[in-house]
Formats: C-alpha cells, sequence, structure tokens
C-alpha cells in the first residue's frame, strides 16, 4: 500500500515567551484535525515542540496534497485565533500569507513529507527541533547515512553498504530550488564539504541506492526569512525518516543524536548552542532556550500508528543532557564574542546590525 507521511509544522504562539503553546491552543489544534479526520487522513498525531506545534499525518493523496495541506493550515489559523485571544507571545507567528493558496509551500509552515510503498515492517522515527535551523540535522544525518565509525549497518548490510543519495538544497536559492544529487561513498568529500555550511546547505532528501526508488527521509527546509523578507524567526526543522532493513537502524540513527553538536539558534536565535535533545513534548528551556531535539518512534500498518516510543526518554539521555549542559555552560561563558554569538551577517535581530552601522562614520583614517 502506498501512504504518504506528511508533517507540517508552524510556532502560532506561546506562552509567556517561546516557551510552549498554551493548552487551549493544542486543543483547538487537536480537535480542528480530529474533525477532518475520517474525510482525509488514515492517522495523525498532533504534538508541540517548544513553542512549535507539529500536525503529523498519513494519508494516500500523495505529497503536496492541497486538502491536506490546507487541513494543517485551517488548524494553525483557528490556534492563530486563539493565541491572539489569550494575548500569547509571538501569535500567529509563521503564518506570514493572509491566505491559503494549494499548499503550504511559501506560506510560513514547515513541511516534512514522503510517499513510499509500505513494508510488511515499517519503521519510522520523527524528529522536531526548536530553535534552531534545517542545518542542524546536516551532522547527525551524515554520520547515520554515510559514516562507518557511527553506522555500522554500512559495513554489515549488503544493501545499506551499498550507499545513499543524497539531495541538498542550497537555501540561498531558495526560491529557485537549487539543488545538487551526490551518491556516498563516491561523493562524500563533496557532501562533507557542502554540509559544513549548515546556515546555507541543507539535507532536503535521502533515497537508497541499492533500491533508488525508496526514500529514507525528508527535511523540512523553508526559510522564513525568505518568505517575509526579513528576520521573522528561526525555521524550526522537523524530519520523517524510515529506519530498519535497507537504511539505518532506528539505534544507528538515534546514537548520532548523543553529539550534542553546535547548532546556529537559541534565545533571539543569535548564538551557537549545543543541541539538546529532550523527551516529547518538552518546553524550550529557560536557559536561553537552547536548540532541542525531540523523537519518537513508532510502526505504521495500512497508515494506522502504533503507539509511539519516546526516544530520548531513558537513562542514557539523561547522562546526554548532562554533557550538553555544561557544552551550553561553556559556550555561554564566552559571552557577546564569537564563536559564542554569531557573526554579523546571521544576527538577525536588527538591534546590533544599526548599532554597528551608526559606529561606521565614527572611525578616522589613522594619520
Ligand atoms: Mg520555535
Amino acid at each position: 500500500m502506498k501512504i504518504t507521511l506528511t508533517l507540517i509544522k508552524a510556532d502560532i504562539g506561546g506562552v509567556g515567551g517561546h516557551s510552549k503553546p498554551s493548552e487551549k491552543i493544542l486543543t483547538t489544534v487537536k480537535e480542528f484535525v480530529n474533525s477532518k479526520a475520517s474525510e482525509l487522513l488514515l492517522d495523525h498525531l498532533v504534538f508541540h515542540f517548544g513553542d512549535d506545534i507539529g500536525i503529523l499525518m498519513s494519508h494516500n493523496k500523495g505529497i503536496s496534497n492541497s486538502p491536506i495541506h490546507k487541513l494543517a493550515w485551517d488548524a494553525f489559523t483557528k490556534g492563530t485565533k486563539v493565541a491572539k485571544s489569550q494575548g500569547l507571545y509571538g501569535a500567529g507567528q509563521d503564518m506570514l500569507k493572509d491566505a491559503f493558496s494549494g499548499n503550504v509551500h511559501g506560506l510560513g509552515p514547515g513541511v516534512a513529507e514522503m510517499e513510499f510503498e509500505e513494508r510488511p515492517s515499517e519503521a519510522l522515527v520523527v524528529f522536531a527541533m526548536d530553535k534552531t535551523e534545517p542545518g542542524a540535522f546536516n551532522l547527525p544525518l551524515y554520520l547515520a547515512f554515510a559514516d562507518p565509525m557511527w553506522s555500522p549497518g554500512l559495513l554489515l548490510s549488503p544493501d545499506i553498504g551499498k550507499g545513499f543519495t543524497f539531495e541538498i538544497i542550497d537555501t540561498e536559492y531558495l526560491k529557485a530550488d537549487k539543488i545538487i544529487k551526490l551518491n556516498t561513498p563516491e561523493d562524500t568529500y563533496d557532501i562533507a564539504a557542502l554540509l559544513r555550511e549548515t546556515r546555507r546547505y541543507v539535507i532536503r532528501a535521502i533515497y537508497s541506492r541499492a533500491h533508488p526508488k525508496e526514500q529514507a527521509l525528508a527535511v523540512s527546509t523553508s526559510r522564513l526569512k525568505h518568505i517575509a523578507g526579513r528576520y521573522v524567526g528561526k525555521d524550526d526543522p522537523v524530519a520523517v525518516v524510515r529506519t530498519q532493513r535497507i537504511f539505518p537502524a532506528t539505534e544507528e540513527l538515534g546514537a548520532c543524536f548523543r553529539v550534542g553538536h553546535y547548532v546556529g539558534g537559541d534565545t533571539r536565535g543569535s548564538h551557537h548552542q549545543p543541541l539538546m535533545p529532550v523527551k516529547f513534548n518538552s518546553t524550550a528551556s529557560i536557559h536561553y532556550c537552547i536548540p532541542l531535539v525531540q523523537g519518537i518512534t513508532f510502526s505504521i500498518q495500512n497508515g494506522k500508528m502504533t503507539e509511539y516510543v519516546d526516544i530520548f526518554d531513558e537513562p542514557f539521555w539523561d547522562f546526554v543532557r548532562q554533557k550538553v549542559s555544561e557544552k551550553s555552560i561553556l559556550m555561554r561563558e564566552q559571552g557577546f564574542t564569537e564563536p559564542s554569538m554569531l557573526p554579523r551577517d546571521e544576527l538577525e535581530y536588527g538591534g546590533i546590525v544599526e548599532r554597528l552601522k551608526n559606529l561606521e562614520s565614527k572611525f578616522k583614517t589613522k594619520k
């Protein structure tokens, strides 16, 4: 059976800042999606990650399907009304256009979706990150799909050992959809050369080379600033990933998030901070909104999802959280100096840019 998994997300307002959506918004969005589910969906799950809300939907209508995208858009529109009525911070922040037009691409909400022939044992992982950007997925996905030091399946499984095709998008040219396809293992260094620039080059999808029609994953790659023409917040990204058999094991993929690698983001989207793996439906941290990633795994059959397992909710990850907390403090002790604070062209809140501009005329040539 061919199914589509669509995950659409948006930040439509937070309680007391960028913490989490209110219970009333979450209930509003859930009830709306429930009311449309029997007509359009095989299954669904509504959740939050920090101040963002995710709507995960299984269906058989293909990608970029208008009624499916409209369902999410309408749910977020209803939620935005509640956010405004409650005076929430950033109410309707990611709803950048007034009207729905075909699908949510270019309207503000982020999308990760893929269509695939369901396997007899279809294993899936969903990741959602808050207070960071799509390039935060570059390192863990590279490790899981291209590095045998991290992903032993690349050596141990003949199918996985044939490598993967990486689809990488150049987000500077998002409107023109500039995409490059590169293959592991032969293009590994080219892939690494691109993925190191996390603010520009982003993994959009990965495909099996043993079974080229089989897509392993999809990542949301929207850049809100391209849509709005100004900085309106980080593009908190989501990803849907198929695991097991011809793809890395769920555990090989999950382990790559123990790095707690430094990513651009946190409060004001202005610093490098480590990516903290947290429990599902977590609130953003009051410690400078440290970038967070949460994840679930589940099985699916005829589009029906089992209950999920919260992958970062067991003792090992408490240890990782300890390590990442220390990394966060160490970097923050550097205060406003680089690389703690992002370089000038990434300081998306305008205040410091204006300040530096004003100082320019006061510089005198040294005699
Ligand atoms: Mg957010």
